[in-house]
């Protein structure tokens, strides 16, 4: 089952991956500039690599565990007698809330903060963006998802469809879609949408420090974070945005440049989250 749930994840996210491709060369928010091919390939490799790595170290021990959580029957989740689609639901919405904690930790934490900046130093923001996280951040956050799972104890399938759900939402958050006013305000309910999005990856970074949220928004609203989105395309094209990070934006592109920067000493003095 557990293979059959994989190869799922893997369809939804070319799936997703795919279309969102396509709205961004049909309704761009943002002219590309003639960055698109670029951005692919550098963020395809990002990705290629990542997946290696996250494969070959974390992806086993975290789905052994987890099987062996759902065995054992630990967690919140399994305490609270929790069965079917009420635990699915419940379940993607609890750990939603954990993402939305964990990804605060990310900007507020100096040490974690070094690793998510490569996320945050893109100079533009597309589906692409979604790919970039640096190997060592999707590393300690597995360390971080095993606790998750013993804490609530998701099942297998839940589980699953969150991971799912997460990809497919942040593909959707990044891209540069231009979505009609209604769709963006009413989805933007219930959903964390590119506009909303938009605003955590300014460059300048105290107007960047909100919208955390990865699939639900109300956790913003409800912990102090929000910051609300232009209410029209209008609004929002006449707006000049810069997206990224003030400092490193020529090293931005560079492999070797990107992986090694967390490292180097020059973070100690950084300190724009
Ligand atoms: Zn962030």
């Amino acid at each position: 089952m557990e293979l059959n749930l994989d190869t799922g994840r893997l369809w939804v996210f070319l799936a997703g991956f795919g279309v969102m491709l396509l709205l961004e060369s049909l309704v761009p928010a943002r002219p590309a500039a003639g960055t698109r091919a670029r951005r692919l390939v550098f963020h395809g490799l990002v990705a290629a690599l990542n997946t290696t790595i996250v494969r070959i170290v974390a992806y086993v021990p975290l789905l052994l565990w987890a099987v062996h959580v759902e065995e054992e029957g630990y967690g919140l989740a399994r305490w609270l007698g929790l069965v079917g689609w009420a635990e699915i639901i419940i379940s993607i919405i609890v750990l939603d809330a954990f993402d939305y904690a964990w990804h605060r930790a990310n900007h507020r934490w100096r040490l974690l903060w070094r690793f998510h900046k490569a996320h945050h130093a893109d100079t533009a923001m597309d589906v692409t963006t979604a790919l970039r996280f640096h190997p060592f951040e999707l590393l300690v956050s597995s360390a971080v998802k095993a606790v998750w799972l013993v804490v609530w104890g998701p099942t297998v399938v839940s589980w699953f469809l969150f991971q799912a759900l997460v990809s497919l939402c942040a593909q959707f958050h990044h891209a540069n879609v231009d979505l009609p006013d209604p769709v963006e305000r009413w989805l933007g309910r219930v959903l964390v949408t590119p506009r909303f999005h938009a605003a955590h990856h300014r460059v300048e970074r105290h107007l960047g420090n909100a919208n955390f949220s990865t699939i639900l928004p109300i956790w913003d609203r409800l912990f102090g974070s929000y910051s609300a989105p232009p209410p029209s395309r209008q609004q929002a094209h006449s707006l000049e945005v810069h997206y990224g990070l003030p400092e490193g934006r020529e090293v931005a592109f560079r492999a070797g440049a990107w992986l090694v920067e967390p490292f180097s000493a020059r973070n100690l003095d950084v300190d724009r989250r």
